[in-house]
């Protein structure tokens, strides 16, 4: 399986446009520890032609021309079979708007999310300008299903989606009222003629035992690398929420992730959807050391991995 990052900052990318934190400083002056990145998305593939995308960044458009594996190959073409969403967070699926250009969408989502995109969305128009201009394929919770290339056939990955704890996003609290499993989901893309699974859990609330099982199931995992500390925001001047209160569990403290992994046998393992506030987006920070010293890789954009049932090839 082929797997390429093509964005790994969380919801307002590194730097954010609002944003004065010593990082994103630091970034637009050229810092040599740090690197910019755009907003969460990974693409991958079982045999290198045909591609899905996990989650659709406002940055899609830069996204699809930084890789030519996914430029057109034809006046009218585009080597992107499907599209699938961990949630209706806005980082991961206003992309979706952007490809619009009356091309046939196969769109892989719960019945949460899918709602939460389509359902009085006057925008979502643009992507119904003819009949079948745009699928959706239903993600249920613990069942497998194929991944489908444009005509049909099998794509030679499968997705389960498994829930993750977490929440409805922002925009759309009011109108879902009470949270529901579909909410947020993990992605679990299997390549059976390889053996090769992995995980893509960007946003996550808490490392429960049901995580760590679905995790144990992949040969690579993404996981989300929101924020360092619980109260990052808070500790910079930035905000009053916790990283709690908006469902990331923090990569630092005996409570976070990093502990909560420290036995998990996943030979490759990335944090992504990283803040532009997280001190692991230094290179040469105390808490990237120790992220590297535990096995874990820091995602950035332009990240190529290929993946067999063991890990990397
Ligand atoms: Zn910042």
């Amino acid at each position: 399986m082929r797997v390429r990052v093509l964005g790994s900052a969380a919801g307002g990318g590194f730097p954010q446009w609002n944003c004065g934190c010593p990082n994103c400083i630091d970034v637009r002056a050229g810092a040599p520890s740090v690197r910019a990145r755009t907003q969460e998305s990974v693409a991958v593939s079982a045999d290198g032609q045909s591609w899905f995308l996990l989650n659709a960044s406002p940055e899609v458009r830069a996204q699809l021309e930084s890789f030519p594996a996914l430029h057109p190959r034809g006046p009218r073409h585009s080597p992107i079979a499907g599209i699938l969403l961990t949630n209706g967070d806005l980082d991961h699926c206003l992309g979706l708007l952007s490809l619009r250009e009356s091309h046939r969408l196969s769109v892989y989502a719960t019945a949460r999310v899918r709602n939460g995109f389509t359902e009085n969305n006057v925008l979502y128009g643009t992507l119904q300008r003819c009949p079948g201009h745009t699928s959706w394929s239903a993600l249920e919770l613990g069942e497998p299903i194929e991944l489908r290339l444009a005509d049909a056939r099998p794509s030679g990955l499968t997705v389960e989606a498994i829930p993750l704890p977490g929440q409805a996003p922002l925009h759309l609290k009011s109108r879902l009222g009470e949270p529901h499993p579909e909410d947020n989901v993990g992605l679990l893309i299997r390549d059976p003629a390889r053996g090769t699974t992995l995980a893509y859990f960007p946003g996550c609330a808490r490392v429960t035992p049901a995580v760590l099982q679905a995790a144990s199931r992949a040969q690579c995992l993404f996981f989300d690398g929101t924020f360092w500390s619980d109260d990052e925001l808070i500790a910079l001047g930035l905000g009053e929420r916790r990283a709690a209160d908006m469902a990331h569990v923090p990569i630092g403290s005996s409570a976070g992730s990093l502990a909560a992994f420290a036995t998990l046998e996943v030979p490759v393992r990335l944090f992504i959807h990283i803040n532009n506030t997280n001190p692991i987006l230094r290179e040469d920070s105390a808490q990237a050391r120790t992220v590297r010293e535990a096995g874990w890789q820091i995602a950035h954009d332009g990240l190529d991995l290929r993946l067999d049932g063991k890990g990397l090839v």
